[in-house]
């Protein structure tokens, strides 16, 4: 089996106080280079949880990630996160973008963690990933000055700046018009069609159905698989999700 990603019976529960909660019941899967996978499922069914353990943004409380061959829960908190610097992609449903900085320095900013040294050759990849996603023109600017569909393709440049193994998008059109998102799920199709390989959480049919295949996550199982396109097939088996 030549998976890109292998993920085994991960669990997760959550200590609130006295209170625990089970959001991940032994989820297994796994991702080829180059596939497009969404996993759908209803709010509070697990997907973000999901999400974080496949990035090393948090730990599973039993189970396993592996990705390009890594162990993660082999790796300790520093080895994690240079995991995440060289390996991971990460867009998020409000962009998250640093404020502060300008649209450029906000994409340039994971290469120079990862790398620093040639600074001429990161600017220069950045703008030339901002000008293919259309926002070449508001390099300079911050990200208050923009729309949220452009912040969400500074987003995704900077998510794509490190030529990550793994693109990792958490409802990545759930804070856009339709327009916008429209845009932001052609732009993913496209990277995807070029072989990069993504993993994207929504509980938007639309969204769903531009990957290749679609996992349905319940209760923090998976219960259930569609092929992409079809996304009133996909809203209707989300439907009976209930
Ligand atoms: P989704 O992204 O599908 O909406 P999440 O993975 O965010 O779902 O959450 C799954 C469940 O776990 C929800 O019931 C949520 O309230 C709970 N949960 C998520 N994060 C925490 C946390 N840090 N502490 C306690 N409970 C949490
Ligand atoms: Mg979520």
């Amino acid at each position: 089996m030549n998976s890109l990603v292998k993920i085994s019976q991960l669990t997760k529960v959550y200590q609130t106080g006295q209170v625990t909660f089970e959001a991940l019941k032994g989820v297994s899967l796994e991702i080829a280079a180059g596939d497009f996978t969404a996993i759908m499922g209803h709010s509070g069914s697990g997907k973000s949880t999901l999400l974080h353990l496949v990035g090393g943004l948090d730990r599973p409380c039993a189970g396993s990630v592996h990705v390009n061959g890594h162990g993660l829960h082999t790796l300790n908190e520093t080895e994690l996160a240079k995991f995440r610097r060289r390996h991971i992609g990460f867009i998020f449903q409000f962009f998250n973008l640093i404020e502060n900085l300008t649209v450029q320095a906000n994409v340039e900013l994971p290469a120079l963690l990862l790398e620093k040294k040639d600074k001429k050759a990161i600017r220069a990849r950045a703008l030339a990933l901002l000008e293919r996603l259309g926002i070449g023109n508001q390099a300079t600017k911050h990200p208050w000055e923009l729309s949220g569909g452009q912040q969400q393709r500074v987003a995704i440049a900077r998510a794509l700046i490190n030529q990550p193994t793994l693109l990792l998008a958490d409802e990545p059109t759930g804070n856009l018009d339709s327009v916008s998102g429209e845009e932001v799920l052609n732009i993913l199709q496209q990277f995807n069609t070029q072989g990069q390989t993504i993993l994207m959480v929504t509980h938007d049919a639309l969204a769903a159905a531009r990957a290749k295949c679609v996992l349905f996550i319940h209760d923090g199982c998976l219960v259930d698989s569609l092929p992409g396109g079809d996304a009133r097939q996909i809203a209707q088996r989300l439907a009976e999700l209930r």
